[in-house]
């Protein structure tokens, strides 16, 4: 982590923090061109499913051929979810919000609501970052204990060796139980959508897991083996939610960042200093392994950037932040970097193992 200073607490609305966001920012010109370039990726992304999946199913292909078009496969999902789907649900996509919600719902491509994910991403996650009980990227309760003001449960204290494999389940997960527990409750966690879907949304959504499952599992299953087919897609779905989860894990749920109870002042003159607490990026100093982190990861190796200004495109990351860093520098604030990502997943690995052991004053209270 760097080491400017941090001023450890948030500054009242009468000392607004100083607007780091609008001194990191790209110019009209550079976020033009971070779009452009954002277009062709989205190409390339295409490109690259579309290849490996019409090898997969339709090439008559050996073993090690297909465990590599699987590999490909699997690498060209997570970089459609982070790199065109998540811009696109932000609206950072385009300029056009129509272009944008179309490349958002490659979400439900990939088995997951795009309407569902707008409420519980934008809103609940950058609304409420590692705030419990409202960012429900944090909540995996009962399977871990993911910030101190989480209850403990006895089975945590070895979440540091299972919650790996766990995380694999991630799409799957939103695929066949996340989105359809929302829809049936109305609810992402204790808080009800704002709108309740109507039946039009409920159809698209419906829309969406047919397409995935058609695909990902019935087109396939017309040329090879049911079995093999659900073993194939078991594997790639387990490393596409392994490799999504660690992507957003790494920036949040490490022991260099902060987590907050509701009463976190976190709006209006706190919102900056509030996402710089609970976010860190990640560097790289090995060019050609930063450069392809940075392209599967759709930029989020920079999500403070990402959570400071989430309309940008991420293709511009790369521009705010040695701008933000110096800004903060200046300001005195602290800019929350993890050096390598080998040094990112040992702190993951460090704060999973620090919230598995028994609190001594439980704030959640403990079930022995
Ligand atoms: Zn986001």
């Amino acid at each position: 982590m760097t080491t400017i200073t941090a001023p450890h607490a948030h500054p009242s609305p009468a000392q607004p923090a100083p607007s780091l966001t609008r001194a990191m920012m790209p110019t009209a010109a550079e976020i033009a061109r971070g779009r452009r370039r954002l277009h062709r990726k989205a190409g390339y992304i295409s490109v690259l499913l579309a290849g490996s999946y019409g090898a997969l199913v339709f090439a008559p292909v050996g073993f090690w051929l297909r465990a590599l078009f699987g590999l490909v496969l699997a690498v060209a999902c997570v970089s459609l979810a982070t790199g065109v789907m998540h811009d696109g649900n932000h609206g950072a996509f385009s300029t056009n919000a129509r272009v944008s919600r179309i490349a958002g719902w490659s979400s439900d491509l990939l088995g997951a609501s795009s309407y569902l994910w707008r409420f519980k991403h934008n809103k609940l996650h950058h609304g409420n970052t590692n705030v419990v009980g409202y960012d429900t990227d944090i909540d995996q309760m009962p399977f871990a204990r993911l910030a101190p003001q989480q209850p403990w449960k006895p089975w945590h204290r070895y979440q540091h060796v299972y919650m790996w494999f766990l995380y694999g389940f991630l799409t799957l997960q939103w695929f066949l139980l996340g989105d359809l527990r929302t829809l049936r409750s109305g609810k992402v966690g204790d808080h009800a959508l704002p709108v309740r879907p109507r039946r039009r949304d409920v159809a698209l959504i419906s829309f969406g897991k047919l397409l995935h499952l058609t695909w990902a599992l019935l087109i396939p299953m017309l040329f090879h083996p049911w079995w093999g087919v659900l073993a194939f897609y078991l594997s790639i779905s387990w490393l596409v939610g392994f490799l999504l989860a660690n992507i957003f894990q790494l920036a949040h749920c490490v022991d260099r960042a902060e987590f907050f109870t509701p009463d976190a002042p976190r709006r209006g003159a706190d919102f900056e200093l509030h996402q710089l607490r609970t976010t860190v990026d990640i560097r790289c100093k090995v060019p050609v392994v930063r450069d392809a982190l940075h392209w599967m990861m759709g930029g989020l190796d920079h999500q403070v950037e990402h959570h400071l200004a989430p309309k940008l495109p991420h293709t511009t990351h790369r521009l705010a932040g040695p701008r933000l860093e110096a800004v903060c520098r200046e300001a005195g604030v602290t800019y929350r970097v993890h050096p390598s990502i080998t040094s990112a997943v040992r702190s993951h690995a460090r704060w999973l193992r620090a919230m598995g052991r028994r609190p001594i004053d439980p704030p959640g209270g403990i079930t022995p």
